[in-house]
């Protein structure tokens, strides 16, 4: 099979590449191995949300004070919020309408009811400009009898510290009920599928507008399929309505890697799902194809090829007792050769193993045994150089790093 290009991996990074490429009119397949990482995404993203341990208020100004290895110093701070405007743009013609902008970071919430930076929030979610001027005061946080994916408690305990009056109210229908008696069903993607009929819908808004009292707003957990759900309800209900993050696996990122599928299939995109890119035949400084365990001696041959497997999470970076690597091509990686320092005692502690990734040139390209591969580009959380969870970076990397390979594979 010969295709322009092909890209290893198909979470938010890779598929981001491949509709940014199909939408120019080239032959792209992502192959990939499984779920990503946006399962864990609540409805929000992140572009720059700390530095040197201080918040961030705007992300394309403070990308200037990043170290040189970081992914956005390669692609240059002035193009930033260019391709920011343009990572936007792309997810809101995928369908994923978010707000936000990368020169005022606002506040998303978590599960836990901590407040953190983010640069797009989903148009139904909570979101908070200014943590000194909350947009209301009066929250009234709808609990699901028997949910497994919202701590409640905490959720409302972190609320109240950020300076909302919350009113905790538990609820539950006649057939969400009928759902418990099977003790799995009560996850957000059970809720989600069970309330997409507008019966169930009515049955959930008749329960908010009796208790919902003097709230201003009302919080429901990501429990809506869709936004055409959320309007729904929200059309029933007297009151503004806004979702809330869970426990993964959440809604809203399942949501979004199904959107972007559909939308890089639309485009003539090939999505080669549940196979995995197992090695690579080079020819001098250039790949020539890639293989597969699924496609066998039917090796995948293109121009240009994008290696877009993520972190450890999702194996595109690999740790045994010697050493990290990169599995399918072994890349040179950018880590501690001594173990010891891989990780730190305490799970809050910062962890130097989080910044580890494949090492590339100013034009993100990959480099194997000190050589630079002129036709393979990395991009996302397989980069060296960022921290997801230390720098709040992690989506922003990914679709700025997306869009600039992308860039460099048309331009050549
Ligand atoms: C627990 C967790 C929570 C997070 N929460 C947030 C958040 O709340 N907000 C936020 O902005 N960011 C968050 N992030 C960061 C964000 O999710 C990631 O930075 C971003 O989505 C990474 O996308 P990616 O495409 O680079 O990698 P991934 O999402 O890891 O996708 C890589 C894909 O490559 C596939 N793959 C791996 N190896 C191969 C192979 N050999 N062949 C074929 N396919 C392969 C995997 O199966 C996977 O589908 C979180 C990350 C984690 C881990």
């Amino acid at each position: 099979m010969r295709m322009d290009t092909v890209i290893m991996g198909g979470g938010l990074s890779g598929l981001v590449c491949g509709i940014a490429l199909a939408k120019r009119g080239q032959r792209v397949a992502i192959v990939t191995t499984g779920q990503s990482t946006l399962l864990f995404n609540g409805g929000s993203m992140e572009l720059l949300g700390c530095v040197d341990g201080k918040a961030v208020t705007s992300p394309v100004d403070a990308v200037a004070a990043l170290p040189e290895e970081h992914p956005y110093r390669k692609i240059g701070a002035e193009r930033i919020a260019d391709l920011a405007g343009q990572a936007k743009s792309l997810l809101s013609d995928a369908g994923i309408q978010m707000e936000g902008t990368a020169t005022a970071n606002h506040w998303r919430v978590t599960p836990m009811g901590v407040a953190k930076p983010a640069w797009l929030t989903l148009k139904s979610h909570l979101r908070i400009d200014d943590l000194d001027k909350l947009p209301c005061k009066r929250l009234a946080l709808m609990c699901v009898k028997g949910f497994f994916d919202e701590p409640n408690g905490m959720l409302a305990n972190g609320l109240r510290e950020m300076g909302f009056d919350v009113e905790m109210i538990e609820f539950t229908t006649d057939d969400i009920t009928a759902l418990r008696r099977s003790p799995s069903e009560m996850r957000a993607s059970s809720l989600a599928k069970h309330l997409l009929s507008n019966s169930s819908l009515q049955r959930v808004a008749d329960e908010i507008n009796r208790h919902a009292g003097n709230a201003d707003v009302v919080l429901l957990p990501n429990v809506l399929a869709d936004e055409d759900s959320y309007e729904t309800l929200q059309s029933m209900v007297n009151k503004p309505l806004r979702q809330v993050a869970t426990l993964p696996p959440a809604v809203a990122g399942n949501r979004m890697q199904s959107l972007l599928r559909h939308y890089f299939q639309m485009l003539g995109g090939t999505y080669l799902m549940g196979d995995t890119a197992v090695g690579g035949t080079l020819d001098g400084a250039r790949l020539v194809s890639i293989t597969t365990a699924k496609l066998g001696d039917m090796p995948l041959k293109a121009d240009e090829f994008v290696l877009a497997t993520g972190s450890f999470i999702s194996r595109g970076l690999v740790a045994d007792y010697e050493r990290v690597y990169e599995p399918i091509l072994d890349l040179d990686v950018d880590a501690d050769a001594d173990r010891e320092q891989w990780t730190r005692f305490g799970i809050l502690e910062p962890q130097a193993y989080s910044r580890y990734g494949v090492k590339t040139d100013g034009d993100l390209r990959c480099i194997k045994q000190g050589k630079t591969i002129h036709n393979l580009r990395a991009i996302g959380s397989v980069l060296s150089g960022h921290d997801a969870i230390k720098m709040g970076d992690g989506t922003g990397v990914s679709l700025l790093t997306a869009l600039a390979a992308t860039q460099s594979i048309l331009e050549k």
